[in-house]
């Protein structure tokens, strides 16, 4: 595909999360989900999010989307704070099922953002074929959403994700919903995308073995008020391979520490705990 023009180049910065905080307000009582987070993101970098269920990971995702406005802190997104939803990002939501039209079909589903931010029909075309290509699903451009498995419908929000264009693509638990062949396959699907078509990704999941599968980092969130844990680096070869990689020692190791740090998160264990001097929980 011809997606890598005007892309920022590797290794500058893309995203920058600075002191963000986000509380839920409502009659009941306020909820604080993030405190104080901070992390960047380089131009090309492949970056999984793993924490604790109720820890704050959509809420992240949606303050970094512009879907959410912050507390507090800010989001920039290539040197522009991010205040509304930014135009060289897109999302893959977990639930495919709601994130398609049912009316519309295949290349129609993939085709309408791409209406939607002007782009001309030639080049609308082409940028579809090549994105449904991308994802195996060439031989079902006039299929409707719901004449179609789990694991293609989640292959339809990828392309339509894939097509747009973007410079950054989040992704928030898009496999939670397939089994776990099929995850399997849309995990390396990913991984594909990622490395030729030069993306920056931020994917977000609650499955330790995924996150460092994906990761080239792997940022551990503590629970709510969710901040950083720890910034895992995942030094694996980027040829990976659902058999090898999973096998590797190294693999195994950092599976090992990402789960031990879940686990603390779980039991409430903060940085500051560290700090202070005090054991783990
Ligand atoms: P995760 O994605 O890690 O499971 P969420 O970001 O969905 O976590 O939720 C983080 C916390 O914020 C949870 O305690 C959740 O109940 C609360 N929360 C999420 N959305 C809202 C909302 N719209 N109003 C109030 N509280 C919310
Ligand atoms: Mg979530």
């Amino acid at each position: 595909m011809t997606a890598t023009a005007h892309r920022p180049a590797a290794g500058s910065a893309m995203l920058d999360v600075a002191g963000l905080n986000k509380t839920y307000t409502s009659a009941a009582g306020d909820t604080e989900a993030i405190r104080d987070l901070t992390f960047e993101i380089k131009a090309g970098e492949m970056v999984c999010i793993v924490g604790p269920s109720g820890a704050g990971k959509t809420t992240l995702l949606r303050c970094i989307a512009g879907l959410l406005p912050p507390t507090g802190g800010d989001v920039t997104l290539e040197g522009q704070q991010v205040s509304g939803p930014p135009k060289g990002m897109a999302v893959v939501f977990q639930e495919y099922a709601r994130s398609l039209f049912p009316w519309l079909t295949v290349t129609q589903n993939v085709e309408l953002p791409l209406k939607e931010k002007g782009t001309a029909k030639a080049d609308r075309r082409r940028l579809v074929n090549e994105a449904l290509d991308a994802v195996g699903l060439a031989d079902v451009p006039n299929s409707y959403p719901w004449q179609l498995s789990g694991g293609m419908q989640q292959r339809v929000a990828i392309a339509r994700a894939v097509a747009y264009e973007p410079h950054i693509l989040l992704m928030d638990e898009p496999f939670a919903a397939v089994d776990a062949q099929t995850r399997a396959d849309l995990e390396d699907l990913v991984r594909d995308l990622w490395d030729r078509l030069g993306l920056t990704l931020l994917f977000v999941t609650h499955d330790i073995d995924e996150s460092i599968y994906l990761g080239q980092r792997v940022l551990v969130l503590s629970g709510r008020p969710t901040v950083i844990l720890e910034d895992v680096q995942v030094n694996l070869p980027n040829e990976r391979d659902q058999l090898t990689t999973r096998s590797d020692p190294e693999f195994a190791r950092l599976r090992a520490h990402v789960y031990d740090l879940v686990q603390k998160a779980k039991r409430g264990y903060r940085p500051e705990d560290a700090t202070a001097g005090a054991a783990p929980r």
